[in-house]
C-alpha cells in the first residue's frame, strides 16, 4: 500500500474562505517592500502560469553546486519543506513506516482501523485513544535534530524565508524557529482549542500537557466540550495561513530545500511546483521523491522534480539521512563547526531543563503523597 492511499487527503485549496483571500492581498503589500515589483511579478507569472524562462542557476546539479549558489550571495529567500524524516533521528516514529511505525503499535487502542485515531468524527466520540497516544508521543520529550538546527542557522544568517512543515512535533519551535518563520501545515500541539464551534476557547501547551499527563480527557472550562490540540485531523481543513502564505512565499523563493518527505500527501506535495522555473530545488531524503509523471510532463502538466533526465537543470537529489545531508551541506558552506557547536549547546540546555523539571515534579509528587497518605490510611 502506498503512503498516499494510507492517508486520506486533507481538504484542498478551493475551500479557503473569501476572508483568507483578502488577508493574502493585504500582506502582499507589506511583504513586497524591499524587492522590486517586477521581480515578484515575473516569478509569480512564471510559477502560476508556467511562463518565464527556465534559467540555469546552479553550476552543477550537486550539493556542492547548491553550496556555491548559497555562498554567491544571490540566494536570500530559502524555503524549507520538511516532513517526518527530519524527526526520526529524534526518536519520533514515522507513523507510516510499516513495523516500526506508529500504526503498527495501535492495536492496544482497539480502533476500528488505524487511521481512526486521527479522524475528527471518531475523535469526537472516542477521544481516549488519541490522548493516550499523545501522552506516549508527547512533544517536549524529544530533542530537535541536526537538521532542525541547520534551519535555525539559515534563519540566523537571514536566509530563511519560511519553513513549511508537515510535522506536529513542534521540534522546529524547540530549535528556535518562531511563529512567523513557520507554517505548520498539519497544525501543531503548541495551541489547543475547544471543539465547539460556538466556543472555540484557546488553551496553551502547559494546560494541555497537564491534562494529558494526568490522564484527564481535556474538557473546556467554559462549555465542557472536548479540547483538541490544533493538529489537523483527517476531515479538517489545513490552517488558513498555509494557503495565504504559500501564495506569497513561493514566487519569491530562490532556493527550495525539501527534506525528509516523500512528497505524497496533497496539498503539501504540490508546493514544489509553485516556485519559479529558475528556482533550484534540493531534495535531501533517503530516496528520490516528487518526480514528475513522465506522461503528465508530455502533456505540459507536472512541475515535479527532474533529477536525472537530459533536460534536468535545477533539481538536486542528495540521498542520505536529513542530518547527514545537512552536515554535508554545512561543511561545504564552511558552517559545520558552528552547526555542531549549536547542536551540542542546545541539547545540553534541553537536558538540564528536563532534569530540573523532573526533579521539581518528583519533589511535588513526594510532597503531595505525604499529605495524602494519612487520609488514605484512614479510609482503609
Ligand atoms: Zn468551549
Amino acid at each position: 500500500m502506498s503512503d498516499a492511499s494510507e492517508l486520506p487527503e486533507r481538504k484542498e485549496e478551493g475551500e479557503v474562505s473569501p476572508e483568507a483571500e483578502e488577508q493574502s492581498d493585504d500582506s502582499s503589500e507589506d511583504e513586497a517592500a524591499g524587492e522590486t515589483d517586477m521581480d515578484f511579478l515575473r516569478n509569480l507569472f512564471s510559477s502560476t502560469l508556467g511562463l518565464g524562462s527556465a534559467e540555469k542557476v546552479l553550476d552543477e546539479l550537486t550539493l556542492d553546486g547548491v553550496a556555491q549558489y548559497i555562498k554567491s550571495g544571490k540566494c536570500k529567500n530559502i524555503i524549507c519543506m520538511v516532513g517526518a524524516g527530519i524527526s526520526t533521528s529524534a526518536g519520533i516514529p514515522d507513523f507510516r513506516s510499516p513495523g516500526t511505525g506508529l500504526y503498527a503499535n495501535l492495536q492496544k487502542y482497539n480502533l476500528p482501523y488505524p487511521e481512526a485515531i486521527f479522524q475528527i468524527d471518531y475523535f469526537k466520540k472516542h477521544p481516549e485513544p488519541f490522548f493516550a497516544l499523545a501522552k506516549e508521543l508527547y512533544p517536549g520529550q524529544f530533542k530537535p535534530t541536526i537538521c532542525h538546527y541547520f534551519m535555525k542557522m539559515l534563519k540566523d544568517k537571514g536566509l530563511l524565508k519560511r519553513c513549511y512543515t508537515q510535522n506536529i512535533d513542534t521540534l522546529e519551535r524547540v530549535a528556535g524557529l518562531e511563529g512567523d518563520d513557520l507554517i505548520e501545515a498539519h497544525g501543531t500541539f503548541y495551541t489547543s482549542h475547544c471543539v465547539s464551534f460556538c466556543c472555540r476557547k484557546e488553551y496553551n501547551l502547559d494546560w494541555m500537557k497537564e491534562k494529558i499527563f494526568s490522564d484527564d480527557i481535556p474538557r473546556c472550562d467554559k462549555c465542557s466540550s472536548l479540547v483538541k490540540p490544533d493538529i489537523v485531523f483527517f476531515g479538517e481543513n489545513l490552517p488558513v495561513r498555509f494557503f495565504t502564505s504559500m501564495k506569497m512565499d513561493f514566487p519569491r523563493c530562490d532556493l527550495l530545500i525539501v527534506m525528509g518527505t516523500s512528497l505524497q500527501v496533497q496539498p503539501f506535495a504540490g508546493l514544489v511546483s509553485r516556485v519559479s522555473k529558475s528556482c533550484p530545488r534540493l531534495l535531501i531524503n533517503m530516496e528520490k521523491a516528487g518526480q514528475a509523471d513522465p506522461l503528465l510532463g508530455l502533456l505540459g502538466f507536472g512541475g515535479g522534480m527532474d533529477f536525472d533526465s537530459d533536460k534536468a537543470y535545477r533539481d538536486v537529489a542528495h540521498i542520505s539521512t536529513c542530518d547527514d545531508g545537512c552536515l554535508a551541506l554545512a561543511d561545504l558552506l564552511g558552517w559545520k563547526a558552528q552547526l555542531e557547536e549549536l547542536v551540542k549547546q542546545e541539547h545540553t540546555r534541553i537536558d538540564s531543563q528536563d532534569k530540573k523539571s523532573s526533579e521539581k515534579s518528583e519533589a511535588s509528587a513526594k510532597a503531595s503523597s505525604a499529605s495524602v497518605a494519612p487520609e488514605t490510611k484512614k479510609e482503609e
